[in-house]
């Protein structure tokens, strides 16, 4: 932790505007530190009187971290479907197994979960250990991270992948607090290292400004979660060979302190821009909610999906759902038509897998133009309409 020295702080604030995270405020002439601190420790050089310390905790080194072996995911499952996210970590549990020459391992948690089990094999599974049982019909954190902490203190896998959906975000963490490991959040990239065969964790930090790459050296399992549309699934192939273990929860288990009183399926749900092949794409070069309804009108030509940029979702041009990028979804259609948006490095984050990108922007010099495979330079509002009767006299 960060400590301030009563006796030493002088309360001249050098160390306030030194804080890249704003986390430290000056109260009553003393340095007083906020809760949002990362211990990134930029501020204690700053202080010419040595008021400020970072107190840094003794290490708790796992005696034997090569008794953790294998490479296992987190598979979703819920109201009877597979989460899409679950088959993308397959595939990126796959190809992190191979390099280490472990298995890798699924698991399934749900009720009347079918041949999912199958399926998981088909897409890159060695072993799915499935918890298949009415009490996991309704999603509950606490059963749901007693089952999976549970089954990962029994199994020791050295690598745990969940999405990170509300699910995965909501119980995940939970897991990794209850085995005492390492967990990376958000994760884009990950890798093995040569040397020891650590995972490597890439996640953007700094507001999207600079990637940053996790070790958890000394404690297993490293845990990561990745967002839906990150990774790439395997094809299915049916001539794959696995084992399926049903698990049989305790009853001390599945008894809970929450009581689900009714589910709401939320419009998240229902706006689903990760599914969709053609996505037409807004910005604040839109000027308005009403210059917005271009979009609508090209995505109704088009029949594609509408999303938009941050800056239109905070304006209240549209809901929280439609956004893509870092802080909202990740995206992947085979055409993205990005209006009027600039291309800041935390939009790009969410769009740049997609197959084929379309930028219209009146600057020449928009970020945009880099990730775009055409960009057209000019005034939406009257490109926008052009394009619409285009669309509309060939339909
Ligand atoms: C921690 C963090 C997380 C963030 N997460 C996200 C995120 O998830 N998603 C996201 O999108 N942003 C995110 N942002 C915000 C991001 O940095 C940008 O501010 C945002 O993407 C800008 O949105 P925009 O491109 O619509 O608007 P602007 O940057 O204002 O760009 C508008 C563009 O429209 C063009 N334009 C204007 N008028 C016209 C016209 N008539 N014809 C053609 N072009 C025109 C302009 O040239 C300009 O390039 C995040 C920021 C931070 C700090
Ligand atoms: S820079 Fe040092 S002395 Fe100045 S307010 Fe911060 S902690 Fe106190
Ligand atoms: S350690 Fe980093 S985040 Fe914490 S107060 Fe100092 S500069 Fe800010």
């Amino acid at each position: 932790m960060l400590k301030v020295s009563e006796e030493l702080c002088i309360g001249c604030g050098i160390c306030e505007d030194s804080c890249p995270f704003g986390a430290i405020e000056i109260e009553d002439g003393l340095a007083v530190v906020g809760d949002n601190c990362t211990l990134c420790g930029a501020c204690v050089e700053s202080c010419e009187v040595g008021a400020l310390s970072l107190e840094v905790m003794e290490k708790t080194v796992q005696q034997d971290l090569s008794s953790w072996q294998g490479v296992w995911v987190y598979c979703e499952f819920r109201r009877g479907e597979l989460a899409p996210v679950a088959l993308e970590l397959l595939g990126a549990g796959r190809r992190l197994a191979d390099k280490r020459g472990v298995p890798l391992g699924a698991v399934l948690i749900g009720y009347q979960t079918g041949d999912t089990a199958a399926q998981l094999i088909g897409h890159g599974a060695d072993t799915v250990f499935v918890v298949d049982c009415e009490p996991m019909q309704v999603f509950r954190e606490d059963v749901y991270s007693r089952v999976l902490t549970s089954l990962i203190r029994s199994h020791k896998p050295e690598i745990v992948l969940a999405g990170a959906t509300a699910i995965g975000r909501s119980f995940i963490p939970g897991v990794a607090v209850k085995l005492n490991a390492g967990l990376t959040a958000d994760c884009t990239g990950l890798e093995i290292r040569e040397e020891d065969g650590a995972l490597l964790q890439t996640r953007p930090a700094f507001g999207g400004n600079i990637m940053a790459t996790i070790v958890c050296e000394d404690s297993r399992p490293q845990m990561a979660t990745v967002r839906p549309k990150v990774m790439k699934a395997l094809e299915f192939d049916k001539a794959r060979d696995g084992e399926i273990v049903p698990v049989e929860p305790e009853p001390d288990q599945i008894t809970s302190c929450i009581e689900v009183v009714e589910e709401v399926v939320s419009e998240e749900v229902s706006v689903n821009i990760q599914e969709a092949d053609v996505l037409i794409s807004g910005g604040r070069g839109l000027e308005s909610e009403k210059g917005f309804d271009l979009i609508r009108e090209l995505a109704n030509a088009m029949g594609a999906k509408v999303s938009a940029s941050r800056a239109v979702v905070d304006a209240g041009w549209i809901p929280y759902p439609h956004q893509v990028g870092q802080t909202g979804k990740t995206v992947a259609p085979k055409l993205y038509i990005a209006c009027g948006i600039s291309g800041a490095i935390q939009h790009v984050a969410g769009m740049q897998s997609a197959e084929t990108v379309v930028a219209i922007n009146r600057d020449e010099n928009a970020t945009i133009f880099d990730v775009a495979d055409y960009g057209i330079v000019g005034d939406l509002f009257e490109i926008l309409p052009k394009l619409i009767r285009k669309i509309e006299e060939r339909r």
